[in-house]
């Protein structure tokens, strides 16, 4: 089995173990999927991503779950051109890559007016903190990576995603 496979497994293990799921999981690009910033790459160049990241995707779209990217990328031509030459590009429901000084706010109500899928069914994961802040005020499940997005962020992911789907569902009963 290749890792990729492995780690795709184990993924659909980790989601597996958890009952209430996000509907769409949404991913920063550069230090979140892959180990780099692409405005300082050459378009020419071939890209790679984190080691436990494919995995990851194939497992939640093999579960029914969305993902969408949420980049303030200023350079979304190299962007783009990276997630299809890896092959992923297709994947993803929704792709917002611009700059921007709004930490996200703008890409997700993007996202949200694209998708429908309101905010407090979104997972995300991000490599900057001013991100995560402002983007989990929102109401949207987000986790911070220091390392790229791997399994144990994965399910960190699920487990704070659950646990504050239960805690507004018992706030609504009350
Ligand atoms: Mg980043």
């Amino acid at each position: 089995m290749g890792e990729e496979e492995k780690v795709k497994k184990e993924a659909l293990e980790i989601i597996g173990q958890f009952q209430n799921l996000p509907r769409m999981v949404v991913f920063d690009l550069d230090h979140t999927l892959w180990p780099f910033y692409c405005e300082c790459c050459d378009e020419d160049e071939m890209p790679s991503l984190y080691p436990h990241a494919e995995g990851i995707l194939l497992a939640l779209k093999e579960k029914g779950i969305d993902v969408a990217i949420a980049s303030r990328s200023p350079t979304p031509d190299i962007a783009k051109t990276f997630l299809a030459k890896l092959g992923i590009r297709s994947m993803f429901v929704a792709e917002e890559i611009f700059s921007s000084w709004t930490h996200k706010t703008e890409h997700f109500q993007r996202i949200h007016r694209r998708t429908g899928v309101p905010f407090s069914s979104m997972l995300f994961f991000d490599d900057e903190d001013r991100n995560i802040e402002a983007v989990s005020k929102m109401g949207v499940t987000s986790i911070y990576v220091g390392n790229g997005v791997n399994l144990r962020a994965l399910r960190q992911g699920m487990s704070e995603f659950l646990q504050k789907s239960e805690s507004s569902s018992g706030a609504r009963c009350k």
